[in-house]
């Protein structure tokens, strides 16, 4: 093997990838920040959508999160496309419910940021508020059984680093808990 036939994963393009297929699938860092200010208004009145885009970037920085977001995204479109071995294809395609490999993958995202991460991601999993009523559709031709998923996760994730930020900025703490 030549050195240039040497495997070596570049990170930048890990990134840009999550950025560009998050797009594609027609999810805004915006509509993101609005799930994790559903689930935050109450505890903080004076946060908004905007001020919690910042929060999503910053998850969506971690590359265990931008593993979980090509791999559900991938899936996602293979079952779109008919191509996932049987009976996958289908269980994917219909969102089947006792298949769950969705919210396992998807909690590979909040398992980074701990238990506030774990409870909201049930929270908003249940109630589907804002974004995730369009990815649950079923309606539009794509299936997005991994991405619903995912888009809960990371806005539980950044609802998580805003509370613990919150309450480190109110112990005058200067290096915050979960970068
Ligand atoms: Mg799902």
């Amino acid at each position: 093997m030549s050195n240039s036939e040497i495997y070596a994963l570049n990170s930048s393009k890990v990134a840009a990838a999550t950025d560009e297929w998050l797009a594609k699938r027609g999810v805004t860092k915006l509509a993101i920040a609005e799930l994790v200010h559903f689930l935050q208004k109450d505890y903080f009145p004076d946060l908004t959508p905007e001020d919690c885009i910042v929060h999503v970037e910053a998850v969506l920085s971690k590359r265990e999160v931008q593993n979980a977001v090509l791999t559900g995204i991938q899936l996602d479109v293979l079952a779109e496309e008919g191509k996932l071995i049987a009976p996958l294809q289908d269980m994917i395609k219909h969102d089947e419910s006792l298949y769950g490999c969705d919210e396992i993958l998807a909690l590979s995202i909040v398992n980074v940021y701990g238990s506030i991460g774990f409870t909201n991601f049930g929270y908003i999993d249940k109630l589907k508020p804002g974004i995730l009523v369009r990815l649950n559709s079923k309606s539009d031709g794509e299936i997005h059984t991994f991405l619903d998923d995912i888009v809960g996760a990371i806005a539980a994730s950044a609802a998580s680093r805003i509370a613990h930020r919150r309450q480190a900025e109110r112990e005058g703490v200067t290096t915050p808990p979960l970068d």
